[in-house]
């Protein structure tokens, strides 16, 4: 279950497949090539073997360029979101009754 801290779309990087694209395009004009993600710019990934892309950060954990931060966080792709993404969260909180109802973040 999740917060909706948005947290997670902070300190992961998030590895996109092909079929990701293909459900969201907007997502090219966001991502670095694996092969040629600057070291300096992420640490974490979501590990997914054979995704092309990685979603571009302007630092480690900054926050993934679809959050909007806010309270809660939303995600702007929610439903079109990368398969990694669909697979958190990992959480264990029990969601309220309006979270239940709302545009859950992960
Ligand atoms: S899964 Fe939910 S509660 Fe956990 S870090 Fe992500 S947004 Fe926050
Ligand atoms: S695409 Fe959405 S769910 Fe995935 S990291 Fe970015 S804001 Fe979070």
């Amino acid at each position: 279950m999740c917060y909706r801290c948005g947290k997670c779309c902070s300190w992961f990087s998030v590895t996109v497949s092909e079929e990701d694209v293909n459900r969201e395009p907007r997502l090219l004009d966001h991502v670095w090539a694996v092969a040629e993600v600057p070291p300096c710019k992420t640490k974490t990934y979501m590990v997914e073997n054979g995704h092309p892309y990685v979603l571009k950060k302007s630092a480690p954990h900054s926050p993934c360029v679809f959050l909007s931060e806010g309270d809660p966080a939303t995600c702007l792709i929610y439903e079109t979101r990368p398969d990694v993404c669909r697979k958190s969260p990992t959480c264990t909180r029990r969601r309220t009754p309006e979270e239940e109802n709302s545009n859950e973040m992960a």
